[in-house]
């Protein structure tokens, strides 16, 4: 089975993913662009179980999140990066920082979300769906990452 491995910038935190995600989507909300600097997040949605920390330990942050409900983030704690979050509540959904990855064009996003406020000069491919808010996964995701989404949020 392909192993992913991933970092934070310092090299404090390393990190190895023992499954392919569940899926994978490019985040264009004001609260992402805002969390990253930057116009956009990859994130890849997983199993907490499938996450194996090599290297270091991760410092805990909580933010907000479009739900209203919170976003904990998982963050090395000597550069800050961050590395994983968890939507409040759901420990067993681990919401990857994608280009935290040595390789992250291993994993390039299977959609754009929140295109009403993507930033106005980024100029997106036309391969890759587009969603104004977000997508219904039974639209998009195959039916074995419908399973494994379902069996996460439990
Ligand atoms: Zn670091
Ligand atoms: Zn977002």
């Amino acid at each position: 089975m392909t192993k992913y491995n991933g970092k934070c910038s310092c090299g404090q935190v390393q990190y190895t993913l023992n499954s392919d995600p569940i899926f994978t989507h490019a985040c264009h909300c004001s609260l992402c662009q805002r969390y990253t600097a930057s116009a956009f997040i990859v994130h890849s949605l997983m199993e907490t179980s499938n996450f194996t920390l090599t290297r270091g330990s991760l410092s805990e942050t909580v933010g907000p999140s479009g739900s209203g409900k919170g976003h904990v983030i998982k963050r090395c704690p000597n550069c800050g990066d961050q590395i994983y979050s968890h939507f409040m509540g759901l420990n067993n959904l681990l919401v990857l920082k994608t280009t935290t990855l040595s390789n992250a064009n291993e994993l390039p996003p299977q959609a754009h979300v929140f295109l009403d406020s993507k930033l106005e000069w980024l100029k997106l491919s036309d391969n890759i769906p587009k969603f104004d808010k977000f997508y219904r996964r039974e639209e998009i995701y195959s039916d074995e990452s419908l399973e494994r989404m379902k069996i996460a949020l439990q």
